[in-house]
């Protein structure tokens, strides 16, 4: 145990003790499945017997703080050695009636009951604090649905009948999906058919928690399991039908992959980071409306990036995605068919550097992306690695030379020039600035004062 365990272990001794040994405390959920996997475990969520009345009594006596969280679910936050502990009931849900939520939720059931409500087996494990200890005791784990089995046999599978379980929250599925995406896991078959059966429950889930979910399914470890499984159930057509024509769209010899897969091994390639996984997903979502052949049966795809950015903006309005996170994959999008040659010049170089900048999208992360996506064109890794890697030193050593890629980096300002002009300052004053800038970019030894009042004045006499 390393030394921050050791001191959650410490705390947590210290809420078992103030809560008394009849309060049943036991770890649930995604830690326990996270720790019999041996991944890297998320938050610690507790449960226990006790009423959060009772908790909140006991763990005031003890000394500890506690802070009523959540307690329309019967969640109580208690703090002990700065270490922060949800504390849920035993729950089991109402009945559903929207597809989202349950009427109401019954407090004071057992464990089983608690366990029973939960989305998958594997989810649907706790482990009661005492045995906390590693190495883990197997046989303490309380497991009433088989989600160790589960977990040793890399299946997703819903707890209690499927078909009801989707009927009553639409999220569920989604989630199916993106479990196995994080985990690498397939979708036990009947699960897996429940699914497309209640893509009416799923469709009456608000998209924010939907895009949540999208999000770590794109993150995760298997990204492609995690789409095709989309294709397969339906969710894909429910929830982003714009990717639907990517399926099945062939390609030219530029490319080794249709486009679908192209995407998916794109996403795979690409780190695991929210925008640069959404934009490899859609960096190419307009080919398919774009594609064309020639009279020779060659297959064309002009202007697919326009068309790209316009499908992903409506995407993301539709899913009521965030402004600056819509930006970020936008200017991903936008610039990724721009492939800087040994041929271009350095100021054709500078010229780039000044788009990304105005798209505020940082070098190295323009970098990632199309190393992501020249890998997964699918010819030679080592020599399209080599390739990527000259194309990115050049730029590298241009940017940071600093060359003035804005109009606020000009040795003269806007005031100097209305000075210089000897006239009102107006829109003239932009279209100075940007001349002058196209001719500090194409030799950045103008930048100076004296030179750029000589080439002002010029284009103020003309
Ligand atoms: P993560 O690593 O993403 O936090 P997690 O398994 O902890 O994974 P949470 O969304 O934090 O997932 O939910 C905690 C637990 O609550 C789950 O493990 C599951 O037992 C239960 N749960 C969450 N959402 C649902 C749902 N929609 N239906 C049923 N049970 C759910
Ligand atoms: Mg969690």
């Amino acid at each position: 145990m390393n030394k921050a365990q050791d001191s959650i272990q410490q705390a947590l001794t210290r809420v078992s003790e103030a809560l008394s040994p009849e309060a049943g405390l036991v770890v649930v959920g995604g830690w326990v499945r996270d720790h019999l996997l041996g991944r890297d475990a998320g938050d610690m969520d507790l449960a226990t017997a006790l009423m959060p009345a009772d908790v909140m009594r006991r763990a005031k006596a003890a000394g500890l703080k506690i802070v009523p969280t959540g307690l329309q679910h019967g969640t109580v936050t208690v703090i002990a050695n700065g270490h922060g502990f949800e504390i849920t009931t035993f729950r089991g849900d109402g009945d559903y009636l929207d597809g989202r939520h349950p009427e109401a939720v019954l407090l004071g059931v057992s464990l089983r009951e608690d366990l029973a409500r939960r989305d998958f087996t594997v989810n649907a494990m706790a482990l009661p604090v005492e045995y906390l200890s590693s190495p883990l005791p197997n046989e303490k784990i309380v497991d009433p649905f088989g989600g160790k089995s589960d977990l040793d046999r890399h299946l997703i599978r819903a707890v209690g009948d499927p078909l009801k379980r989707f009927a009553e929250d639409g999220l569920r599925s989604v989630r199916a999906c993106r479990f196995a995406s994080q985990l690498g896991f397939e979708i036990e078959p009947e699960t897996l058919s429940a699914i497309s059966m209640r893509l009416d429950v799923s469709a009456k889930v608000s998209v924010e928690r939907v895009f949540v979910e999208l999000t770590k399914l794109l993150c995760g470890r298997a990204p492609k399991t995690g789409l095709q499984l989309l294709a397969e159930s339906g969710l894909l057509d429910l929830w982003t039908p714009e990717l639907r024509p990517m399926i099945g769209c062939t390609q030219n010899r530029h490319h080794l992959f249709p486009v679908w897969e192209h995407t998916l091994a794109t996403v795979g390639f690409a780190v695991a980071e929210p925008a640069l996984r959404w934009a490899a997903l859609l960096h190419d979502v307009g080919k398919p409306p774009a594609r064309s052949v020639d009279a020779a049966g060659g297959v064309h795809f002009y202007g697919h990036e326009a068309i790209s950015l316009e499908i992903t903006q409506a995407l993301f309005t539709r899913l009521k995605v965030g402004r600056v996170f819509t930006r970020a994959v936008l200017a991903l999008v936008r610039h990724h068919g721009t492939h800087p040659t040994d041929e271009w010049s350095d100021s054709a170089c500078r010229r780039f550097l000044r788009k990304l900048s105005e798209d505020s999208l940082p070098l190295e992360q323009w970098g990632l992306f199309r190393m992501a996506d020249q890998f997964a064109k699918g010819f030679g890794e080592a020599e399209k690695k080599l390739e990527h890697q000259r194309v990115m030193e050049r730029l590298r050593r241009l940017a940071e030379a600093k060359p003035p890629l804005n109009p606020s980096a000009l040795a003269l300002d806007g005031r100097a020039l209305i000075k210089l002009a000897g006239k009102h300052g107006g829109p003239w004053v932009g279209e100075l600035q940007k001349h002058l800038l196209e001719a500090v970019i194409e030799d950045p030894d103008l930048n100076t004062v004296t030179d750029l009042q000589r080439l002002a004045q010029e284009w103020l006499n003309t």
